[in-house]
Formats: structure tokens, C-alpha cells, sequence
């Protein structure tokens, strides 16, 4: 333990918290065999055979790791065939990649965004996106969720000459999609830039699973557009796509990508792999979207507290934090891992199971799902 009492007190007054997350997380390692309806796996690549050899075979050619950033050495032409393929799948001039989502959110925000800029975030923006903001020094407003009239509000009244509208594309914790098309029309009326966070929309919707955006929504109407690899995609990692004049903008300032080790070779050549596999064989999401179609039908048939998501995030709001855990622990017994999502990542009474569907369940596990809910809501209340 520390010594400095005033260290001591800070750690002694944060223990209850952090006692409360250390004891979750010891009861969550993932045990083989138990039904994961909580990760992000969208397409159950993570354990594809073909994505799993891929990256032993990246880690054989090119080294477990890369040795250095990618400024100094770290930047193999595995990364650089990367890029280029990320780059053409979501149909903008470049792409550049990070090691995670966090990280990659961080470092456009801090790299583009200073004092003179105003940040315009959904009020339901992942906290990387108001971590970003923080770090930029700039000035930060949330408007109401999907509100494009307080949006409008907002940047009406705003000073600043360079404006940023942030939104998810679709929303981490509620799994509703974010009006593009809106937010695209708002921003050019205001000449702002919009930057769209799609992590969990890449690889699961839109024309070869290319996102909420991909090359639908060109760089002229979403100019940065940041995508995550270790959900649909299987992997690890995350990128940012858009043009040349941005990405070189990145590679000299965004410090999370400068003053990093590059990821891991094995993981960009693992991710390739998936890459081709999410454009050539529709079938996943085909599958995907056919398992959300039942799921919501059944629990609606069951009375299950369901939202009005259509995506494979498919929140059960409980609003009692209590009531949340109780549900929790019983699906945990009965062998199944959820999500249980409480304050302060959701607001005070919204406390939610975050069942999140995959490629990779068979009805079965879905129907074992929908049982021991259905128990829960009987004998929990
Ligand atoms: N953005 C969103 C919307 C996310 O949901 C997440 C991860 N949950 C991230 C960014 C961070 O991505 P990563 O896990 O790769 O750091």
C-alpha cells in the first residue's frame, strides 16, 4: 500500500467500487461451454478457423509483434495491404490503422480539435468519443439522443468556425442506428465535419457488410469515419478511413497513433482474412439477421422488456440496478454469459441486460436464452 496518507485516503474512499468490479470480473472469466450472448462477435469470426490460421501464420512471417511504432519500423506491408483493403471496402482514398477503437477516437479527436473548435456529441456517444473531446481542449455539447432539431439548436447558437458533429453509428448500449443522412444534412448547412464512429455497425449491415456508412455515404457527407475490428471483424485493432489531406493530418499529430508499438502482425494479417470473408459470404449476416428477427419476436411474445433495436445489440431494459444483478447471476448459473449494464454507463434506472446475438448461436442456443429469461421475468419480477 501506498504510504502518503493522502494517497491512501483517495484509494481507501474508491475501494467499494473498485471491490465491486474486481469481484464482477472474477466471476465473469469465460468458461468454456458457457453460451456467450454478451460479446461483440458479431459473426463468430473470432473463432473461424481460417482467421484463427491466418494469424498464427501472420505471427510465423512477420514476428508475434511489431517491434516498434509505425514511425519508427513498426509498419509492415501487412498493415500497409491493411489499410488499402479497409480502405476500398468502406470507399474512401485512405485508411490508417490504430490499435483499438479507444485508442483510435482519442487521437482523431485530439489530433483535429483544439480550443477554437466546437464538438457536437449525441448524448449516447461511446466514452472514447467524450474522452477524445477532453483531451482536445475543445468546447463540448451533447444534444438530445437522435435529436436533429437540438443538434440544430446547439450549432445555430455555437460561435466557433470549426464545428465537429460526433455521433455513434449505431449506439453501443441501445443498439438503435444514428440518422446519417440527417446528421450529414445538418453538418453541411453548418460547415461542420461529421465524424461516425461505426464499431458496431461494420461487418454486419450495409452493402458488403461495409457499415452504416461504407462507401453509401461518400467523404464529402462523412468526412472521418472510424471503425473498429475487434467486433464483426473478429480481431483486434481499429482504423480510421477518409481522405489523403485527413490521414496524413493523423499519421504527423494523433499521439495515440504516434507513440504506440503497431499492432501485432498476426492480428492485421488474422483481420485481412476476415475482411474477405465478411465481403465474400453473405450468409453470416444473412444468418445474423434472421437470429434478431426471432429473438425479438419471441421475447415480444414472452413479454420480455424489449427495446426497439433491429440489430444484434438487443437491450432488456430492467431498470432496477438489483433486479438487474438478480437476472444476471440466474443466467450465469443456468451456463449463460449477458450483459448487465448499469450506471454510470447507462443513466440512473436504466440498468439493462445487453443481449448481443451472433452469427455463431444455433436456435437452440437462442430458445435456451429465451427459457431462462422467460424464468427470470416468472420468478424475478
Ligand atoms: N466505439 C464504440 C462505439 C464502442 O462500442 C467501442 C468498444 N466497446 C469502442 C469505440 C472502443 O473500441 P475498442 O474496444 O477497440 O477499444
Amino acid at each position: 500500500m501506498p504510504v502518503s496518507k493522502a494517497w491512501r485516503e483517495r484509494l481507501t474512499n474508491a475501494r467499494d467500487t473498485r471491490q465491486c468490479a474486481q469481484q464482477w470480473r472474477a466471476r465473469r472469466i469465460k468458461q468454456p461451454g458457457q453460451l456467450d450472448f454478451a460479446g461483440n462477435d458479431y459473426l463468430g469470426l473470432a473463432k473461424d478457423p481460417r482467421v484463427q490460421a491466418a494469424q498464427v501464420e501472420g505471427a510465423r512471417r512477420f514476428g508475434a509483434g511489431a517491434g516498434a511504432s509505425h514511425l519508427v519500423n513498426g509498419h509492415l506491408a501487412v498493415h500497409e495491404a491493411l489499410e488499402e483493403a479497409l480502405a476500398a471496402w468502406t470507399g474512401r482514398e485512405r485508411a490508417l490503422l490504430f490499435s483499438t477503437g479507444y485508442m483510435a477516437n482519442l487521437g482523431v479527436l485530439q489530433a483535429l480539435a483544439g480550443t477554437d473548435t466546437a464538438i457536437f456529441h449525441d448524448r449516447l456517444n461511446h466514452a472514447s468519443l467524450l474522452d477524445g473531446s477532453a483531451l482536445s481542449g475543445a468546447r463540448s455539447r451533447r444534444y438530445h439522443h437522435n435529436d436533429i432539431d437540438d443538434l440544430t439548436r446547439l450549432m445555430t447558437r455555437s460561435g466557433c468556425a470549426c464545428k465537429l458533429v460526433v455521433s455513434d453509428g449505431i449506439f453501443s448500449m441501445d443498439g438503435d442506428v444514428a440518422d446519417i443522412a440527417a446528421l450529414a444534412r445538418v453538418s453541411q448547412q453548418h460547415n461542420a465535419w461529421l465524424m461516425i464512429d461505426d464499431a458496431h455497425g461494420l461487418g454486419v449491415t450495409g452493402a458488403n457488410g461495409s457499415g452504416c456508412v461504407g462507401p453509401h455515404w461518400g467523404s464529402q457527407q462523412v468526412p472521418i469515419l472510424v471503425g473498429t475490428l475487434g467486433k464483426a471483424l473478429g480481431t483486434a485493432g481499429a482504423f480510421v478511413a477518409g481522405d489523403s489531406l485527413l490521414i496524413d493530418h493523423l499519421i504527423q499529430f494523433a499521439r495515440s497513433y504516434v507513440y504506440t508499438t503497431a499492432q501485432p502482425p498476426g492480428v492485421a494479417t488474422a483481420t485481412l482474412e476476415a475482411l474477405t470473408i465478411v465481403q465474400r459470404e453473405p450468409e453470416h449476416r444473412e444468418r445474423l439477421e434472421r437470429h434478431i428477427d426471432y429473438f425479438r419476436k419471441e421475447a415480444l411474445r414472452l413479454n420480455l422488456p424489449l427495446g426497439k433495436s433491429r440489430t444484434p445489440i438487443q437491450p432488456l431494459c430492467l431498470k432496477s440496478e438489483s433486479r438487474l444483478l438478480l437476472w444476471a447471476e440466474r443466467l450465469h448459473h443456468a451456463g449463460i454469459d449477458v450483459g448487465a449494464i448499469r450506471p454510470p454507463t447507462v443513466p440512473k434506472c436504466e440498468s439493462r441486460l445487453r443481449v448481443t446475438l451472433s452469427a455463431s448461436h444455433s436456435r437452440s442456443d437462442i430458445d435456451q436464452l429465451l427459457e431462462t429469461l422467460n424464468t427470470c421475468r416468472r420468478e424475478v419480477p
